[in-house]
């Protein structure tokens, strides 16, 4: 039995912790090469569990021989080449479909483990890797989608994303934690990174003119959502990376390993409190962090970056564009990757909340880029509801779905749109597939979890609906207001909420309040 996690080895362990002991989840690549000649029969059940390690899930109905993979963006950077790479695989073995995710990542589906070696190499040439995109491992680190190009941030962290994802990055110290562990690093007042609900989210603060960081921990959806706690302590930028190895080293050797739905960082922050667990990181890394400072935080927008806007850099400006529900092509990537290049420098950036930026672009160009007939669909001036719709996977392809999500949340959203044309604030629509959060419903506006009714002797789809949540300096998860609506009358049970708040609103009086 290796070391790592011992000290908190209890003597019930769940299916999973047995698996990780018997096997390494990093373990399984040599095994997906040989599989890969042997075919789908030939794969071991506990293999399709440490399959995640590389970003692979079996997809939905299990029995198939088709898969899910992630592959990570880290801070959602992707320059022309990985662009072109990603939407080629995605036509080449996903039937050309490629998901933006709510952790910048990319999903594919429809993957045979007859192509995964392909996949590997052709990811590996531009740079980028699946690697640790699922499984107990510290998972995509996102950040901002503007890192570095946004004037309102206070400095610029791509560096550290970069080099905490090649911290983690195959390090066999740190490929058996109790569960997934997400990383948000942003140096944006607007809470970008959405760092209340991760497990380490790193924020803007200042100590004195000294710009440095706070540090949240114990965030995190699912079924028991809590907001990450802050240390109180003022880290300075080249502190950055100690402390976060600190923190997953006290997640891997003190978190809980008895029942997967207790695993989570957030249980042990629940349990220790932010004093507690600071000693640890102090004693960890051996050294006394200051006390203090004050957070940076202006109004959360959401994470929501449509439009022209300049950038830090003298005439350039980066364009936020609209991904319904973040549904794209292969050839809809190749697309953007070309105009990327043609009016920007090729990068692209993945955000949390679905969508895509086209960053670098000189005020010359701007107009001719907004011209182009893509962005005539994929615009950088969405309607307000479906430019503010988050979807999970649901049950086209998620074997833990109850329900649909992504048309349901789309046709939601175009009715909603159709009835308010024009309306005012953005409200913004998040739904989950099952009471997993892949969806992040807790902090929506409006939020659908989905779950089933018996009708007539018959399961369908419903959803119970939510209001009220958001991060920022008011984080607070939304409430469940209605239960169990069916799937084909959501629409008019939102439109009777959103009706009632603008007739019923205060002037200037948000959603949230
Ligand atoms: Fe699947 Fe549930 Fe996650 Fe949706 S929220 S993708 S249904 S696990």
């Amino acid at each position: 039995m290796s070391k790592r996690g011992r000290a908190n080895l209890a003597t019930t362990l769940n299916k999973e912790e047995q698996l990780k002991i018997d096997k390494d989840g990093l373990d399984v690549l040599a095994d997906i090469h040989r599989y890969a000649q042997e075919g789908f029969a030939a794969i071991d059940p506990g293999d399709f569990i440490r399959f995640k390690w590389y970003g692979i899930y079996q997809q939905k109905p299990k029995t198939d021989p088709y898969f899910m993979m992630r592959v990570k963006i880290p801070g959602g950077m992707l320059n022309y080449e990985q662009a072109v790479t990603v939407a080629q695989l995605a036509n080449d073995f996903g039937r050309g479909l490629a998901d933006v995710t709510t952790r910048q990542a990319i999903q594919y589906h429809w993957l045979q483990i007859e192509h995964m070696p392909e996949i590997f190499d052709r990811l590996a040439k531009v740079g980028m890797s699946p690697i640790q995109a699922c499984g107990d491992v510290v998972r995509n680190v996102i950040s901002s989608p503007v890192a570095g190009l946004d004037a309102q941030e206070l400095f610029d962290v791509r560096d550290l994303v970069l080099q905490v994802e090649q911290l983690f990055l195959s390090n066999k110290e740190f490929s058996n934690l109790p569960r997934k562990f997400k990383i948000s690093i942003a140096a944006d007042p607007r809470d970008l990174g959405h760092p209340e609900i991760n497990d380490l989210a790193l924020v803007p603060a200042l100590l004195g003119d000294e710009a440095g960081y706070h540090v949240l921990v114990g965030g995190g959806l699912s079924a028991k959502p809590f907001l990450a706690k802050n240390l109180g302590i003022f880290l300075r930028q080249e502190e950055a990376l100690d402390v976060i190895k600190a923190v997953v080293t006290i997640f891997r050797d003190h978190g809980y390993r008895e029942k997967r739905s207790h695993a989570r960082v957030k249980f042990l922050m629940a349990d220790w409190g932010p004093e507690k667990f600071l000693e640890h990181v102090e004693a960890v890394t051996g050294k006394t962090y200051t006390r203090g400072g004050v957070r940076q935080t202006t109004e959360w927008n959401g994470a929501y970056l449509y439009g022209v806007h300049p950038q830090k850099q003298a005439g350039l400006n980066f364009v936020g564009l609209s991904l319904p529900v973040g549904r794209i092509s292969g050839d809809i990537l190749l697309e953007l990757a070309r105009l990327a290049k043609k009016y920007g420098n090729g990068d692209l950036r993945t955000t949390n909340t679905q969508n895509i930026i086209i960053p670098n672009v000189a005020d010359e160009n701007v107009e001719a880029l907004l011209a182009e007939p893509l962005l005539q669909t994929f615009t950088a001036k969405p309607n307000t509801f479906i430019g503010h719709a988050v979807s999970c996977t649901g049950n086209e392809f998620c074997n833990l779905a109850l329900v649909e999500t992504k048309e349901r949340m789309k046709s939601i959203a175009n009715y909603l749109d159709e009835t308010f044309p024009n309306f005012d604030t953005p409200i913004r629509l998040h739904v989950n597939g099952c009471p997993n959060s892949c969806g992040q419903q807790q902090i929506a506006d409006i939020g659908l979890a989905g779950a089933l009714v018996r009708i007539d002797g018959k399961m369908q789809d419903a959803f119970d609906i939510s209001i009220g949540g958001g991060l920022g300096a008011d984080a607070k998860f939304n409430r469940k207001v209605v239960l169990k609506v069916k799937g084909d009358e959501v629409q008019f049970a939102i439109e009777a909420i959103v009706r009632y708040y603008e007739q019923n609103r205060e002037a200037g009086e948000s959603f949230r309040s």
